[in-house]
Formats: C-alpha cells, sequence, structure tokens
C-alpha cells in the first residue's frame, strides 16, 4: 500500500512553539505509523519561510537527531501560501499524501487519523474544516466567517471554515502543479482541482506561544487577493453599475429640460457639487479595482518563480 505521509508546516520565525510543535508531531506520526495507518518512514517537513530568529537552526537540529524530520529552506520570506507550495512541490515525488498544517498547531492534530482514514477510502483532499472557532477572538471570527461568504457569492467557490489543514494525494498535487499562477490562494485553487474529496470537523484551538504572523493589514490583503484572483465578478459589477449611473443621467437630462421649459431654472449649485463627488468618487472607486486586476496581470505576465529553495535536507 503506498501509504507514504508527509507532514508540511511552514514557519515564520516559530522558534517559540517549534520544540512544542515537533515533540507532538512526531508522537502522532509514532501512533499512526504503529496502528499501520502509515508507513514507517514518513515525514515532517519544516519549510523555514525566511525567518530571522533561529528557526532554521532548529530544524536542523531536529533532522540530525531524528530522520523523521526533514526540512526546506527557501531563499527568503515569500509568505504562508508561497511557502506551503514551495513545501508541496518539493516532497511531491517522496510522498504518497500530505497534510499540510500551521506551525502554532491551533489546528487539532488528532483530525489527522480521520484524515488518513478517507485517504484510504479512495479520498485525493480532505479538507479540514473548523467546527467551532470558540477560541478566536470575536474580531476575528466576525471578519474570516464574512469573507467566506462574499467569497462565495463572488463566485470563488471555497469550503466554509476551511483553512490550509488538508490531506492531499499525490495525484492531487500533480494536478495542483499545473496551476502556474503566481497570485496564490491555496484555498481557491484546491478545490478547483476535482478528485473525490471530503471534509473532517475539528475544533481550533489557540496558538501555544509566539503570536500571530497574520495582522489586521495582512488580513485584509489576504482577502482582496483571495477575490481578485479567483474572480472576475467586481468588474461585472462595475459595468452594471456605470449602466445603471447612466440611465440615471438619461432621466436627469429629461427632468432638466422639463424643469428649462417650464421656466423653472435654479442655480442648481448643490446638485452640481453632489454629482462630481459622488461620481468622482465612483470614478476613483472602479478605477482602484480595475488596477487590483491590471496589476495581477502584471504580475502573472512576469513568470517569476513563486519560491526558490536553498536547500531540502531529507534522509
Ligand atoms: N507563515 C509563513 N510565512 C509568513 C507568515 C506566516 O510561513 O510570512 C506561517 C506561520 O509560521 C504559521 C502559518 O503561516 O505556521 C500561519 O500563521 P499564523 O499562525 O501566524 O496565522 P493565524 O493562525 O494567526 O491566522
Ligand atoms: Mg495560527
Amino acid at each position: 500500500m503506498n501509504n507514504r505521509l508527509y507532514i508540511v508546516v511552514p514557519c515564520y520565525n516559530e522558534e517559540e512553539v517549534l520544540p512544542e510543535t515537533s515533540k507532538r508531531l512526531k508522537e502522532k506520526v509514532s501512533a499512526l505509523v504503529s496502528s499501520g495507518s502509515i508507513a514507517s518512514d514518513s515525514r515532517i517537513c519544516f519549510v523555514n519561510d525566511g525567518s530571522t530568529d533561529s528557526t532554521w537552526e532548529l530544524i536542523q537540529k531536529y533532522h540530525e537527531e531524528d530522520p523523521v524530520f526533514s526540512g526546506i529552506n527557501l531563499s527568503r520570506n515569500r509568505g504562508h501560501q508561497n511557502a506551503l507550495l514551495a513545501g508541496m512541490m518539493t516532497v511531491l515525488d517522496n510522498a504518497d499524501m500530505i497534510i499540510s498544517l500551521d506551525a502554532d498547531l491551533q489546528d487539532d492534530i488528532n483530525a489527522m487519523d480521520e484524515m488518513v482514514e478517507k485517504y484510504k477510502n479512495g479520498c485525493d483532499i480532505v479538507y479540514g474544516v473548523r467546527s467551532k472557532r470558540k477560541k478566536d477572538s470575536f474580531f476575528k471570527r466576525a471578519t474570516a466567517e464574512c469573507f467566506y461568504k462574499l467569497m462565495n457569492r463572488l463566485g470563488a467557490k471555497t469550503v466554509f471554515n476551511h483553512a490550509d489543514y488538508r490531506l492531499m494525494s499525490k495525484r492531487a498535487l500533480q494536478g495542483l502543479a499545473g496551476f502556474t499562477e503566481a497570485n496564490l490562494f491555496l484555498r481557491g485553487l484546491i478545490p478547483m482541482i476535482g478528485y473525490k474529496s471530503d471534509v473532517v470537523y475539528y475544533e481550533r484551538g489557540e496558538r501555544f506561544a509566539g503570536e500571530s504572523k497574520y495582522p489586521v493589514s495582512k488580513m485584509l490583503g489576504f482577502a482582496v487577493d483571495g477575490i481578485t484572483s479567483l474572480s472576475v465578478m467586481p468588474i461585472r459589477y462595475i459595468t452594471a453599475l456605470g449602466f445603471f449611473v447612466f440611465l440615471f443621467s438619461i432621466i436627469i437630462l429629461i427632468y432638466s429640460f422639463v424643469r428649462h421649459y417650464l421656466g423653472e431654472t435654479i442655480r442648481g449649485w448643490t446638485t452640481l457639487m453632489v454629482s462630481i463627488w459622488a461620481i468622482g468618487g465612483l470614478i476613483l472607486l472602479c478605477l482602484g479595482i480595475v488596477g487590483e486586476y491590471v496589476g495581477k496581470i502584471y504580475l502573472e505576465t512576469k513568470g517569476r518563480p513563486r519560491y526558490i529553495v536553498e536547500s531540502f535536507i531529507d534522509r
């Protein structure tokens, strides 16, 4: 049976959590191996995303102590999504399946048993879905849920309340390798691969050490990226908006003529000011949205590498 598992963990300045994370993951892998669910040469692969602290030194140390740990060092910080992709693509040839998760273990690692079970029953992609978000702050929960709803309304199909905790089979990864876009939003891309998939529910915990690498500004950027790389609905809405504003302006035109011939023309300073500002604002907003897409095209046409692997330690 082909069931060699690689657990892929992107790490950016995670020296505070790595000792505990590596311990817990190793226990998990041992348990899965002894229950016969996964191959005995399964690995835990940490991807160092250009950390400025001792994260990479720690990863090297773990690798020397125990071959169950392998590591990938990226040439510089490329962000969570790119780091994750780098990890998955680098281990692709060695692994039969991968499970990706965050270094802070906010996602319950005990859901892995069920993921592997579903893989064995023929699933190529198993999504980890948060059943509750009790432990997240009200703000994070509310914004995240709004985001998922908005994404789906805009036509970008994502799995509700699923972050990047998931199992993927080798052939699903090979499918993913065919998506060459520079604007990565894995959560939206992976459902496009297809194949049989399923979900596993778990409760999300708190970060046990260190702080979030996703401040509000990054979260907002991520949301905008997600929508604009998956959906062209905003551009359609602009077209519709332009059409209605045009219709409205015709009505205003007729109205003005009628008023004019009735001899009731007033100086109209107020309407003028209001419309200049309203239309001006709208135009700027629309330009901004269109610009967002043009910017994306610009980045895509360059076809720059999404990450550069400096070293891959695996034995
Ligand atoms: N991360 C990364 N590169 C970055 C930022 C974050 O690889 O530039 C990793 C980080 O080490 C963690 C995961 O992405 O494993 C999720 O980050 P975090 O837990 O800080 O985000 P949150 O759970 O608060 O959304
Ligand atoms: Mg986290």
